[in-house]
């Protein structure tokens, strides 16, 4: 890997589109202080809000902010950072990033400042990913497990993995390297105990990522039922108070079709099928096509039916129109009008829930399991904000140490799936190369004894 950040000065806009109380211009290079000269005709003093105006080249007046001067390295990115904080308007904004440009700024890619932030080592691979999950965290579970990943407690646990895996590939590549030195040789019982410590541990942490992953992919559910059957009531219940602050997951809308709610912090996107039906022009029925995509990859069907009625042929026919993957639960809806008791079963067409929307009862056995189909089993305490890409990786990790734990009395194979299981580990943190692993064994190991 390239580890090289470019020498370009970057710039951009740092605040969301639109207009606002505040509006940051956000520039990162390794010497602004000459830009900064030019623009507000001083270099702030480092870390201070420094009362600025910035100017154009012919000294025209473009705003009256506040410049933030971070040298580098003791900055975001590593190099020097200067944050122009202007008044929030799309015209002052693109007027004051113009001039950035000017001076010889060119506009950052996206993310491009984080990624510098990388290749500078402020930050490893799983902290970058966690700035962007927490901006695009759906609940605030989410967020908070994303701020974890960010602090690097996620990088600390896939770290500390990593540095069991050095310390056992280095008591059996010491006994290759070196047959004729009087090293204590691969004690295989030892070998074997902290290979097992470790996929325990390995385990956990699966555990743990996989749980972040739920949190960040959230649960797609389509509803389908008959007009009148509470479908919208429904909703309403399970969101409860926390639908007015779930916030829109990028991608997806809150319109008669989709709407995302969250239980337990578990963003659950809901398609409801009853939007579907009548596409009156071209736009709309894009709209709704991409809506089918989206139900065939759905987790859940959920089949709302009125209670008294049971399943009829009409509802029949509603789930003849729909793919068979998703999981299906089957809402027996009204039970306050007849009479049943709250409940969740498993039966061989999938869950059913007998609840009233209306009195609440048996909303809360859904609820629990549309978390537990969600594969969501805990209070989001512990839990890293993960991605595929982790998840593939410690996987990757634990299937070679599988592998190696029947071979622990063959050294090379057994230190070769050792290998493979730390370049997953490595992977993920974007850290540490095959020399690093030898730098580690050298550094400890005695060479001119
Ligand atoms: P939708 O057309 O499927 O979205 O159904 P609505 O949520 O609009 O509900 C239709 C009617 O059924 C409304 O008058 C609701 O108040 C009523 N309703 C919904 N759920 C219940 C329930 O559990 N018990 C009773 N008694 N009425 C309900």
């Amino acid at each position: 890997m390239a580890r090289q950040a470019d020498s370009e000065i970057i710039a951009a806009i740092a605040t969301a589109h639109g207009y606002g109380g505040i509006g940051v211009v956000r520039m990162s290079g390794k010497n602004l202080g000459p830009i900064a000269a030019q623009l507000i005709r001083t270099v702030p003093a480092p870390r201070q809000a420094t009362r600025a105006t910035f100017r154009a080249a012919n000294g025209e007046e473009i705003d009256d902010g506040v410049a933030l001067f971070f040298p580098g390295p003791a900055s975001y990115t590593g190099e020097d950072v200067l944050e122009l904080q202007g008044h929030g308007g799309p015209v002052v904004l693109q007027m004051l990033l113009r001039r950035c440009l000017e001076l010889g700024a060119r506009i950052a890619e996206p993310g491009e400042f984080t990624r510098r932030a990388f290749l500078n080592d402020k930050i490893d691979l799983t902290q970058a990913e966690g700035v962007a999950d927490l901006i695009e965290a759906a609940t605030e579970v989410a967020a908070r497990c994303a701020l974890r990943s960010l602090r690097g407690e996620f990088s600390k646990v896939v770290g500390d993995l990593a540095g069991q895996l050095v310390e056992l590939r280095m008591l059996v590549e010491a006994a290759l390297d070196f047959p004729d030195e009087e090293i204590d040789i691969v004690d295989q019982e030892n070998a074997r105990a902290r290979l097992l410590r470790l996929r325990g541990e390995l385990g956990r942490a699966f555990e743990s990522a996989r749980q972040g992953s739920v949190l960040r992919s959230g649960l797609q559910v389509v509803l389908a039922g008959q007009p009148n059957v509470g479908k919208s009531s429904l909703l309403n219940r399970l969101a409860g108070e926390d639908l007015a602050i779930v916030t829109e997951i990028p991608g997806t809308t809150r319109d008669a079709v989709r709407q995302t709610i969250q239980i337990s912090g578990i963003p659950v996107n809901v398609i409801d099928t009853a939007g579907l039906r009548e596409a009156t022009d071209a736009v709309e029925a894009i709209g709704i096509s991409r809506a089918w995509k989206t139900i065939e990859q759905a987790d859940v069907l959920l089949l709302l039916v009125d209670a008294r009625a049971g399943i009829t042929a009409a509802d029949r026919q509603i789930v003849a129109r729909l793919p068979a993957k998703p999981k299906r639960v089957t809402v027996f809806n009204k039970i306050d009008l007849s009479g049943e008791m709250p409940r969740a079963v498993e039966s061989k067409d999938g869950w059913h829930v007998h609840l009233s929307a209306k009195s609440g009862e048996g909303v809360e056995e859904l609820r629990r399991l549309l978390l537990m189909l969600a594969g969501w089993n805990s209070g989001g305490e512990g839990i890293f904000m993960a991605r595929e890409r982790h998840l593939g990786a410690l996987k990757r990790a634990g299937e070679a140490l599988e592998r190696a734990a029947v071979l622990v009395g063959r050294s090379e194979l057994f230190a070769e799936e050792l290998r493979i299981a730390q370049c997953e580990l490595n992977a993920i943190t974007g850290k540490y190369t095959a020399d690093d692993l030898l730098g580690e064994i050298f550094s400890r190991f005695c060479i001119g004894k």
